[in-house]
């Protein structure tokens, strides 16, 4: 008898022949995340993989939360592991989960019967149960439809596992299943969750931030870590590179139109991080852009700064509200950060009016008033690589 986690899968459950690659992302990801907490021996059947801890005295709680950033994973939960005897079962349940029973009114068993030959059948086991746990607890009510705690009873192929209400998982795709990305990352609301979310996808991180010393501080950039290492929690290891953009900015102020400002600056930006994200192997750009969000984000202006870059640019919350976004970046733990008041680049220089409808030819026209290449090759000379830990 031994007390474990469960974990069951999610949309890896659909895939077909390539399945197999999924699985091992996710334990691998799995293995590495619950490492901290000891030596784990890892098993996976019927879309839930099974956690057993080495040693005695493992931190069930704090390895139980862990699980809950593991993309991949629709839900988790602690449970008891024992032989598959009904005698036991009978014996142990109502131990084991004494403290939910007490605190819920209505409950009911949930049974599954993964082996064939166990000799009770699914609702053999939760009349049984249901029975048991009733002259035990007898404040409880059943209720099949919506019970504040479902006991589940699962016999499976080495051993029946007995626990509480599942709890919801990440989501999502094995951190690293779907090949790597560049972020641009800023200090704001939106970027972080968009890293989060294509990172939820299966995409690994990479991070580029422009920084305008001396007109940004170092608090600004310590912010950006700070909502990294937020991200990493649930992507892992993030790699950040801190691009300096203050001349950059500088030559566009002096030399081009003033409400072009802000394209050009949202063009170099994308130049430049495409090129450090086809030295690490990324496939894609990713921003925290929404239509319509600031003058720098309508459909006239992505499509100008998209002219800028050849890669793919993704945007996950193209379509999202603020609300929307400011509730993902609550859930992940975000916000807080965010909405400290440091300067960002994007904040420096922004001119009073800036041209919502650019037109690329003028665009083009006013970039070659500069000398972009060495600008741009200046700056990713000039780019600083941190290593953000994940999990
Ligand atoms: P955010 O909340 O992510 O800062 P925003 O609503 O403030 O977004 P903008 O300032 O126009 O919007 O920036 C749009 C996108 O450009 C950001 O989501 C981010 O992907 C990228 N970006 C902005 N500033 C920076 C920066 N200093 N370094 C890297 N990327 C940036
Ligand atoms: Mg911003």
């Amino acid at each position: 008898m031994k007390e474990v986690i469960l974990l069951k899968n999610g949309e890896i459950a659909l895939k077909g022949l390539n399945r197999r690659t999924f699985e091992d992302q996710l334990i691998k990801n799995l293995r590495r995340r619950l490492s901290p907490f000891g030596t784990w021996q890892i098993t996976a059947a019927q879309s839930t993989v099974t956690a057993i801890p080495a040693e005695d005295g493992t931190d069930m709680d704090a390895a139980a939360d862990a699980c809950a950033r593991v993309f991949g994973f629709v839900g988790y939960s602690k449970a008891l592991m024992v032989d598959k005897d009904m005698d036991v079962i009978r014996s142990v349940t109502g131990d084991y989960l004494a403290a939910e029973l007490a605190g819920a009114r209505t409950f009911k068993v949930c049974a599954k019967r993964a082996d064939k030959k166990f000799p009770f059948t699914s609702p053999e086991i939760c009349m049984e149960m249901g029975g048991v746990l009733l002259s035990r607890f007898p404040h409880l009510t059943v209720d099949v439809h919506n019970p504040d705690l479902t006991v589940n009873i699962e016999v499976r192929d080495k051993a029946a596992f007995i626990h509480g209400n599942q709890q919801k998982g990440a989501g999502g795709l094995p951190s690293g299943s779907a090949g790597k990305a560049a972020v641009l990352i800023s200090g704001g609301i939106d970027s972080p969750v968009a890293a989060w979310m294509m990172a939820k996808r299966g995409l690994q991180l990479e991070a580029v931030h422009f920084a305008s010393p001396p007109y940004t501080s170092e608090r600004a950039e310590k912010k950006v870590h700070d909502l990294l290492s937020k991200v990493a929690r649930y992507s892992g290891r993030i790699r950040l590179h801190v691009v300096p953009f203050t001349d950059l900015q500088e030559a566009i102020r002096d030399n081009c139109p003033e409400e072009l400002f802000t394209i050009l600056m949202r063009r170099y930006m994308m130049r430049i991080a495409e090129r450090i994200a086809g030295e690490n192997d990324c496939g894609a750009l990713i921003t925290g852009e929404s239509v319509g969000q600031v003058a720098s984000q309508t459909l006239y202006a992505l499509a100008c700064t998209d002219e800028a870059v050849s890669m793919p640019v993704f945007r996950p919350l193209i379509g999202m509200d603020k609300n929307e976004v400011i509730e993902i970046s609550r859930r992940i733990d975000t916000f807080d950060l965010s909405i400290l008041p440091y300067e960002d680049c994007c904040t420096v220089f922004t001119p009073k009016h800036p041209r919502t409808h650019p037109k690329l030819y003028y665009v083009k026209q006013a970039e070659n008033l500069l000398d972009s290449e060495t600008l741009c090759d200046a700056a990713l000379a000039g780019t600083r690589t941190l290593t953000i830990r994940g999990y």
